[in-house]
């Protein structure tokens, strides 16, 4: 059956009636801190609310214990295409929470804003997601192809927890997947993004008494010349726009450095003898890869070895926080479906681009495992202040999101 404008109507009409409830449970997400490693409350009360939402295979799968991701299926009368929908519920942290001007959990609306940490970054899409589908139902509405609800943790460490463990298991073995980004006006999808390498420069020193302080080599003074150069390259970096494709079509990458990370140990009256350093290099698909990032580090530690006897450091690259660089293929069906569904609610259709800016993410899991399979990122939620002080999302954003999803997945799903 093909969807009518009737049809349509009561599914939004719908939406609109679920507003309350819809924000009632966005904030309750946001009431709960779950930052990453810390995910076991959010995942428990989340999986008794998804139940209430009447989809099949409602369970937490779980790669370590206390790091629940909460899956569940809504399974439609083939179950061609399928579609997985994800978003991460793990945050960071608050930073210096005295420099919010509303409680970070306490989801506050104000002016037709949501605060609170994690609020857009990235439990944002999980109300919409899951109300779409239920005004689909209750509208009468039977789909053909099914869809895959992934919760996660662990996406701010790069997902080997979360999305990366229940890609691997097979449990997002779909046609398709949806990123439901948070942020932005609704004017763009996300088809590809970064790839992220930590890497963990260490510098060794000579520890002394204070009393000797002249006869030490302080690690972390020696860690000043390093930062300076870490410093320029990040300049160089940062300036970076390269293209990359996916078929013929063409888009503009960022790269991205930051220095986010330095400690220097021993004690308050010792001379340092370790320092570490660690960056943060988001690198763009197809232009740069792990390789040649890490080589950029490594030649500043050559130089600066060279350039002073005393300086003696090595580099490692930091296991488990990596996100594979992605790029989806285009496939018209799923472009098509959501543009037709945005186009419907917010009047403007949303141009293909790259997914979350100089970020990554872990649908690179999915496109890792899947490179034939197409993906995207979508989300109109026009919230902000991600990672930082005072994070938002709107109401406006959350309801307009909502319809999105219902009408995506009717188009691109079927109804039956
Ligand atoms: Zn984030």
């Amino acid at each position: 059956m093909k969807m009518s404008s009737n049809i349509e109507k009561k599914v939004l009409n719908l939406i609109d009636e679920s507003k309350d409830d819809i924000v009632a449970l966005m904030q309750k997400l946001v009431q709960i801190p779950s930052y990453t490693g810390n995910e076991a409350e959010i995942g428990e009360f989340l999986v008794e609310e998804v139940k209430k939402f009447d989809l099949d295979d409602v369970r937490i799968e779980q790669e370590t214990i206390g790091r629940p991701n909460v899956m569940a299926r809504y399974k439609g009368t083939s179950g061609k295409p399928s579609i997985t929908t994800y978003a991460h519920y793990d945050t960071v942290p608050t930073g210096d929470i005295a420099k919010w001007t509303r409680g970070p959990f306490s989801g506050t609306i104000e002016d037709g804003k949501i605060y609170g940490r994690g609020v857009s970054d990235h439990k944002f899409p999980i109300p919409p997601l899951l109300f779409a589908i239920k005004a689909i139902k209750d509208a009468g509405v039977r789909l053909k192809g099914d869809i895959v609800f992934a919760f996660v943790c662990d996406e701010e460490r790069g997902g080997h927890r979360g999305m990366k463990h229940v890609v691997d298991e097979g449990h997002c073995d779909t046609d398709h997947l949806l990123y439901s980004g948070g942020g932005g006006d609704g004017d763009k999808m996300g088809i590809a993004a970064n790839g992220r390498a930590y890497y963990r420069i260490t510098v060794k020193g000579h520890t002394e008494h204070t009393g000797r302080n002249d006869q030490g080599i302080n690690a972390a003074v020696k860690a000043m010349k390093l930062i300076a150069r870490l410093q320029e390259l990040r300049e160089d970096v940062n300036n970076r726009r390269d293209k990359f494709k996916s078929g013929d079509f063409e888009i503009e990458g960022k790269g991205r450095l930051s220095i986010n990370l330095v400690n220097a140990f021993t004690t308050g009256n010792n001379v340092p003898d370790l320092c570490t350093v660690q960056i943060d290099r988001r690198f763009i698909p197809q232009v740069e890869s792990f390789e040649s990032t890490l080589a950029e580090v490594q030649a500043i530690v050559d130089k600066l070895k060279k350039e002073d006897p005393e300086f003696d450091a090595y580099v490692e690259f930091v296991p488990d926080r990596w996100f594979y660089p992605s790029v989806s293929v285009i496939d018209p069906v799923l472009v098509e479906a959501l543009q037709k569904s945005a186009s419907k609610v917010l009047g403007i259709t949303p141009e293909i681009n790259n997914a979350v800016g100089g970020g990554s993410s872990d649908h690179g899991w999915f496109n890792l495992k899947y490179p034939d399979r197409s993906f995207v990122s979508y989300g109109c939620g026009r919230g902000g202040n991600t990672h930082t002080y005072d994070e938002f999302t709107t109401v406006d954003g959350l309801i307009d999101n909502t319809k999105i999803y219902a009408l995506f997945f009717m188009n691109l799903l079927g109804i039956a």
